[in-house]
């Protein structure tokens, strides 16, 4: 592999986080060197990336697809491309083959869809979510949850265990879960009684900075299968190693409750799909909606006209009404914001497909021929204690022999089960995410789906308010927060570098 080494520090970067072009070039050189990489050439420049036509950056380019190097060597995906069309460039050469591998000594690159994904992000992103959304994470958390070990912040009922990092049962608050399930089992308790309950026990969400429960965090506690000894991370699930609170029975029959709960309420809220979802920023009481009916006497006309407003239960609230349509635009670009276009969406999973298979040969190969070295070793241990038995050799040089392969099959086991257990488990949850983000841009085009908008506004974001008539999100875990935080025009694009309009459409597009 022939490497190219970029350092880039532009005059209009005051960042300090940014080191100068000679330490960039230091700690490149160095890295190399550690790494045992042919770096065949060098090349620096003081051009701000935000900008196309970086001169040494097509330099760089076009050694690249002439072959005179297949590889980058950079100290992070930021010094290489801060727009999209040079994003575009670079992914478009590793789509093609052209370039076939990446190093940066501050950011680890895997020609993975996920790589690709991680490096697109980190093109000209801040290093904190590329730190959080890296993969080394990911894959951290899929063994913890292997090993039934909750990767998260124990959830309410539960504390995190800092000395032996297990979860165990908060002997606090665990009996008001217990008897929250109870009750809502009945049937005869809704989510604010529960709420009510707790707060007249003086137990409030321990998330939340000891805050009264919001409606839908408790919906979300009495969904948990965690409570039953189960874990549910992105929507597989895994047994856990933490003690049970409830039984799978006592949780089957609030999940009845909760289910019919949610059919009578998709009755009564036909008009009103978003009520419930928002609260209000002033004062911190809810969202509620209502119709008038406006009669025009020269055409003979009524016309219904949705406003929603702040309950103002909880006192003195100088929030107005917003109209029904101004909340739809909004609830629509939120999840727009966060969509991805079709062709983005089968970019991913075209590489995604192609890269499981992949993954699935070498895999394959690889067990297999540990299954050979599995196979010698046994026979050796054979051979061993035949020698042993026909005293071709002691009993001391046999016990010696004997524990070296001994060893050597247990490690050789190991790393099957390693390898056969690793396999492709990315693959599902990542059609999952951009599926959901396909869904996104269909549900936001669509007219008259607000029940759907509803729904999809909820699954990508959660804690909404309004203030002054202005929707506020938060988008929910890593995957939608990097999509709202960095839309992906670029990666939509990708093969068609050649065609830098339409990209830039797509940008000015997004940024609405
Ligand atoms: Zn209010």
């Amino acid at each position: 592999m022939k490497y190219i080494a970029y350092c880039r520090k532009s005059t209009d970067e005051p960042d300090r986080q940014i080191l100068s072009i000679e330490a960039q070039i230091a700690e490149v050189k160095e890295f190399a060197e550690r790494e045992g990489l042919e770096v065949v050439k060098f090349i620096t420049e003081s051009k701000t990336a935000k900008e196309p036509g970086r001169e040494k950056f097509t330099e760089l380019i076009r050694m690249l697809e002439a072959g005179e190097a297949n590889g980058i060597l950079s100290w992070h995906p930021d010094r290489l491309a801060r727009n999209s069309i040079d994003g575009g460039r670079i992914i478009y050469l590793l789509d093609t083959g052209k370039l076939l591998d990446l190093k940066f000594p501050q950011f680890w690159f895997d020609n993975t869809p996920q790589g690709k994904f991680m490096l697109n992000i980190a093109f000209g992103q801040s290093k904190y979510y590329v730190d959080n959304l890296s993969e080394n994470v990911k894959r951290g958390n899929r063994q913890k949850l292997r090993r039934g070990e909750w990767p998260n912040h124990a959830p309410f009922g539960y504390i995190n265990d800092s000395r032996t990092k297990l979860i165990q049962i908060d002997r606090k608050r665990a009996p008001f879960l217990v008897k929250a399930f109870e009750m809502f089992s009945t049937g005869g308790y809704t989510y604010v009684d529960i709420i009510n309950y707790f707060t007249k026990n003086k137990v409030f969400n321990t998330s939340n900075g000891d805050r009264i429960f919001h409606k839908d965090k408790m919906k979300r506690i009495l969904g948990d299968p965690f409570y039953t000894g189960l874990m549910r991370f992105n929507g597989e699930l895994y047994e856990g190693k933490h003690k049970s609170l409830i039984t799978k029975k006592l949780f089957d029959q609030v999940q009845e409750i909760i289910k019919s709960r949610n059919r009578k309420q998709k009755v009564i809220k036909q008009e009103f799909e978003f009520l419930g979802l928002m609260m209000c920023k002033e004062c911190g009481g809810a969202i509620t909606a209502e119709k008038h009916t406006r009669f025009y006497p020269r055409t003979n006309n009524t016309v219904d006209f949705i406003y929603y407003r702040c309950s103002k239960k909880k006192g003195y609230c100088s929030q107005r009404y917003a109209k029904k349509d101004d909340i739809e635009q909004q609830i629509k670009d939120a999840v727009s914001k966060v969509s991805l276009t079709e062709f983005a969406a089968n970019k991913f999973l075209e590489w995604a497909n192609k890269d499981a298979e992949k993954e699935k040969t070498k895999v394959s190969g690889l067990i297999e021929q540990l299954k050979r070295e599995l196979k010698e070793t046994e026979e050796k241990l054979d051979r061993l204690l035949e020698g042993y038995l026909d005293k071709v050799i002691d009993s001391q040089e046999y016990q010696h022999k004997k524990n070296v392969l001994i060893q050597e099959k247990l490690s050789l086991q190991g790393r099957i089960k390693e390898i056969s257990e690793r396999g492709t488990e990315w693959l599902e949850p990542l059609k999952n995410f951009i599926g959901s983000a396909l869904s996104c841009a269909k549900i936001a085009r669509a007219k008259n789906t607000n029940h759907d908008l509803a729904i999809m506004v909820k699954t990508v974001g959660s804690n909404f308010f309004l203030f002054n008539q202005q929707l506020q999100v938060e988008y929910q875990n890593r995957g939608w927060k990097t999509l709202a935080t960095y839309p992906l025009p670029a990666i939509s694009d990708v093969p068609r570098p050649s065609d830098p309009d339409l990209l830039r459409d797509m940008d000015s597009n997004h940024d609405r």
